[in-house]
C-alpha cells in the first residue's frame, strides 16, 4: 500500500519534471542545477499536498468552532495570496540555492584549511545512529530559532516595520501563517537557513522540519476556539495561544512568541497561558487603512514603515 502511494508520488514528480521543469531549465541554461531542482520539486510538490492537508483539517474545524463569524471575507483572500506565493517555495528554493553555492565554496576553503566545522551530529555522535531523535533535536533547535526571530520581529523598530503587516490582519485564519512581508520572508529564509547549515540539518531531514514547523504555525493562526488543556497548552502551541499574541490591546503582542514549543515563552518569561481568552485580532488600523488593502499596497504600506523607522 506505501509503495504504491510511493511509486505514484514518484511517479508524478517524474512525469512533471520532465514534461516542464527540465526543458525550462535547458531553455535558461540552468542544467548544472537539474539534480538540485528534482530534489525540490519533490519538497514544492510536497508544499502543494501540505497546503491540501492544513486546508482539510483546518477549514472543517473553522467551520465547526469559529472564533469570530464573517459575512464577507474578503481580508481572508489577501492571505490566501500570501500562501500560495510563500508555500510554492519560491523564496525556499532561493535561500536554498544560494545557500548550497556558498556552501559548497566555503566547504572547498574549510577543506584547504583542514579544519572541520562543529555540527550537532560530529557534537552527539549517536545522534548518526538515531535518524529520529536526530529529526526531533533539529526540530526543537530550528523552533528555539524561530522564537528568537519572532521575538526580534518585536524588538528592533525596522523589524517591527515589516511585522506589523503580519499582525493587521483582523480576520485571522490558518492562512494567515504566509502573511508576511516579502523582505521579512527573505530574511525568514536566510535565518532559518543559516541557522539549519550552522547545526547541519541534513538536506534530507531540512524539508520534514520545515513541515512540521509550518503545520504547526497554520493551525495556530486557524480562527478556531480551541486549546490544547491544562497540560498540552504547555507542550504545544494552540489556536489559543497564538491568538493571544494577535490580540488586540495592549502588551499582548509581547506575549506568547513560540512556533511550535512553548516552552520557550516559558524559560524566558514571555508566557501567557490565560485559558478559554480569544480577543479580537488585529492592530487597531480602521477598516479603511491601506494595510487592509490589497496584496501590493501591503507591501508598500510595509515599505514606507521600514525607511520611516530606519530615519527616526
Ligand atoms: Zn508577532
Ligand atoms: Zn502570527
Amino acid at each position: 500500500m506505501m509503495d504504491a502511494i510511493q511509486d505514484a508520488w514518484n511517479g508524478l514528480n517524474g512525469w512533471l519534471f520532465e514534461a516542464a521543469v527540465q526543458p525550462a531549465l535547458y531553455a535558461l541554461g540552468l542544467m548544472a542545477w537539474a539534480e538540485d531542482a528534482f530534489d525540490w520539486m519533490d519538497f514544492f510538490m510536497f508544499g502543494l499536498l501540505q497546503v491540501a492537508i492544513v486546508y482539510a483539517i483546518c477549514r472543517p474545524l473553522e467551520a465547526w468552532k469559529p472564533v469570530e463569524r464573517w459575512g464577507d471575507r474578503r481580508r481572508v483572500r489577501v492571505d490566501i495570496l500570501y500562501t500560495m506565493l510563500a508555500r510554492l517555495g519560491i523564496l525556499p528554493l532561493i535561500a536554498f540555492i544560494a545557500f548550497s553555492a556558498m556552501e559548497s565554496r566555503l566547504a572547498g576553503l574549510v577543506a584547504d584549511s583542514g579544519w572541520v566545522p562543529p555540527t550537532l551530529e560530529t557534537l552527539v555522535p549517536a545522534l548518526r545512529e538515531y535518524p529520529l531523535l536526530a529529526l526531533l533535536t533539529y526540530i526543537v533547535v530550528m523552533d528555539f530559532g524561530e522564537y528568537w526571530r519572532h521575538r526580534f520581529q518585536h524588538t528592533f523598530g525596522w523589524w517591527w516595520a515589516l511585522h506589523s503587516i503580519h499582525h493587521a490582519q483582523t480576520q485571522m485564519t490558518f492562512w494567515t501563517d504566509d502573511r508576511n512581508h516579502v523582505l521579512d520572508d527573505v530574511i525568514g529564509a536566510l535565518w532559518f537557513g543559516g541557522l539549519a547549515l550552522l547545526i547541519g540539518v541534513p538536506p534530507g531531514q531540512f524539508p520534514l522540519v520545515v513541515i512540521v514547523l509550518r503545520l504547526a504555525e497554520s493551525l495556530s493562526h486557524a480562527n478556531i476556539r480551541l486549546s490544547f488543556g491544562a497540560v498540552g497548552e504547555r507542550l504545544l502551541v494552540s489556536p489559543r495561544f497564538h491568538r493571544l499574541h494577535h490580540g488586540q490591546g495592549r502588551d499582548l503582542a509581547n506575549k506568547n512568541f513560540a512556533v511550535l514549543l512553548p516552552i520557550w515563552d516559558w524559560i524566558f518569561g514571555t508566557a501567557d497561558f490565560r485559558r478559554d481568552y480569544f480577543p479580537p485580532t488585529g492592530d487597531g488600523s480602521p477598516a479603511d487603512a491601506p494595510v487592509h488593502g490589497g496584496w501590493l499596497r501591503q507591501q508598500m504600506v510595509g515599505l514606507r514603515r521600514l525607511g520611516a523607522a530606519l530615519t527616526r
